[in-house]
């Protein structure tokens, strides 16, 4: 596309954290971007652990100046502009409200501010969800907007977790299991620790050996107390009084009331927005059986954490990056006509969680693989995104490598070899077998409906840009 378009059309995309800033970084050339993020730094979340036991390496080496990095440094090009807002509501398929949120630290002084408009041809929402540490809602922790906020109140859970002499996680996914390692490996036999979770087992979703080994280390620890599984944390309990510290690691929550107005049937009850195949905006909801005709806006689109799709994707930075491809033809193809692509109904599952400094797992689907390498792994891929986003020399070099696009489909929907050791776990197995049933009811689905039969979707599309 780039300079072949006569006009470049007007994209928005809210949120610059990974989904925004990926696709952003994607489809710099094609159109004239607005960003409009309410914070004023990215933060590389996945690091959060270690940032609550080290505020240096959270200041110097966790976020980006997002105006240095997009209107200074033009780290994405000259088409695009960074706006610091809120959006607060979505009015119609061509215009958004916001508030300016520049100077802001929190929501004190939000209300005051008017609201200001802007017009789009298409629109992204890469608003992502909100992780809660010991915030009340959702809300307090989608209010902040500073950098120098955001600090103050990691540095308030670095004291608390500095002066506590026992600890107690509360959540054992991959955060509560990074964090716990984090604070054993800063600490050591300085404080007591315990671990609540309401699974049955550490890093539930994740291969079960990997739920071992992390058990058996935190256990084996001399200065470790319980481990309670199967148990509901209640901050009003005993249980807590006998912590001097409990640290909230209990997943995330979604907030979207910019949806609320006109866009209410798009969202689910935790907040998420409904997608079709296509990543576009819909009303209807991708994991139940669809009844009547839904309507989808066109120039909508939404992926990332925000989204619900049929995929039902892992939430992580690689099945944002996996998506971000499709996210961006289709983008294309609604600006300048071309052909829909739909999503795949599966991205693999690949993660990397640690429990201690040297040890953790590659995690790829059902197959954990234990290696001493798996933070300096996060590490690096860290680097590579803070490099480009902080105008580093070979930042773009790496950046690019990491995005080359591999055309692999997932492990679960092409045959497996039959030596993969993957293929012989019986959750590999059941998922598969699961996602073949999806393919097979969404196929019906298609051969019922005239419009989406093969081959059409190209016309519809040169018939709305007719
Ligand atoms: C503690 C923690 C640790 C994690 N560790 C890992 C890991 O090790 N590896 C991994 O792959 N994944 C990890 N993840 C998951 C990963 O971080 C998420 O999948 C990823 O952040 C999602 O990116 P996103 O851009 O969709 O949403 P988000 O990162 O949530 O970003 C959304 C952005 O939108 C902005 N925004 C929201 N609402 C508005 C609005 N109304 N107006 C303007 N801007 C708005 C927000 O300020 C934010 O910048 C972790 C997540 C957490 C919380």
């Amino acid at each position: 596309m780039g300079n072949s378009q006569p006009q470049r059309k007007k994209l928005v995309i809210i949120g610059g954290s990974f989904a925004g800033l990926l696709i952003l970084d994607k489809v710099k050339e094609d159109f004239d971007i607005t960003l409009i993020e309410k914070k004023d730094h990215f933060e590389w979340i996945c690091s959060l652990p270690h940032s609550m036991v080290d505020l240096d390496y959270f200041e110097n080496e966790a976020t980006v100046d997002l105006k240095q990095c997009i209107s200074v440094d033009r780290v994405f090009g000259p088409n695009v502009e960074y706006l610091q807002g809120m959006v607060t509501e979505i009015a119609d398929d061509h215009s958004l409200k916001y508030k300016p949120t520049e100077g802001l630290d929190s929501d004190q002084g939000l209300q005051d501010i008017e609201e200001e408009t802007c017009q789009f041809d298409l629109l992204i929402i890469c608003t992502g969800s909100v992780y809660k540490i010991n915030e009340k809602s959702a809300k307090d922790a989608a209010t902040i907007f500073s950098i120098k906020e955001r600090t103050r109140l990691i540095k308030k859970y670095h004291d608390r977790i500095d002066s506590a002499k026992e600890i107690l996680v509360v959540g054992g996914g991959s955060t509560g299991v990074e964090s716990l390692g984090e604070i054993i490996n800063k600490y050591g036999d300085e404080k007591e620790y315990n671990m609540i979770t309401n699974q049955d087992r550490l890093l539930h979703g994740f291969p079960e050996g990997l739920s071992r080994r992390a058990s058996d280390y935190f256990t084996g620890k001399r200065t470790f107390k319980d481990l309670h599984l199967n148990q509901y944390f209640s901050p009003e309990n005993n249980q807590s009084e006998d912590h001097n510290f409990s640290l909230m690691c209990a997943g995330m929550d979604y907030y979207t009331p910019f949806m609320n107005f006109n866009f209410k049937d798009c969202v689910d009850q935790r907040g998420r927005i409904f997608v079709n195949q296509y990543f576009q905006v819909t009303n209807q909801d991708p994991t139940q059986q669809e009844i009547g005709h839904p309507k989808t806006y066109d120039n909508i689109f939404c992926y990332g954490d925000a989204c619900l799709s049929c995929m039902q994707e892992v939430k992580n930075v690689p099945a944002i990056r996996e998506t971000s491809y499709t996210v961006k033809k289709n983008l294309l193809a609604i600006a300048y006509g071309g052909k829909l692509t739909k999503m795949s109904y599966a991205v693999d599952q690949v993660a990397a969680v640690y429990y201690s400094k040297w040890r953790g797992f590659l995690v790829l689907n059902d197959l954990a693989i234990p290696n001493c390498a798996t933070l300096l792994a996060k590490k690096s891929i860290e680097k590579t995104f803070m490099s480009k986003f902080k105008n580093k020399c070979c930042g773009k070099f790496r950046f690019c490598i990491y995005n080359f696009q591999v055309n692999f489909s997932s492990c679960y929907l092409n045959t497996c070899c039959c030596c993969c050791p993957c293929s012989k776990r019986r959750r590999y197995k059941e998922r598969r077998a699961a996602l073949r049933a999806l393919i097979a009811q969404h196929n019906s689905e298609e051969e019922k409906n005239p419009l989406f039969k093969d081959g059409q979707e190209e016309r519809m599309i040169e018939l709305k840009s007719k």
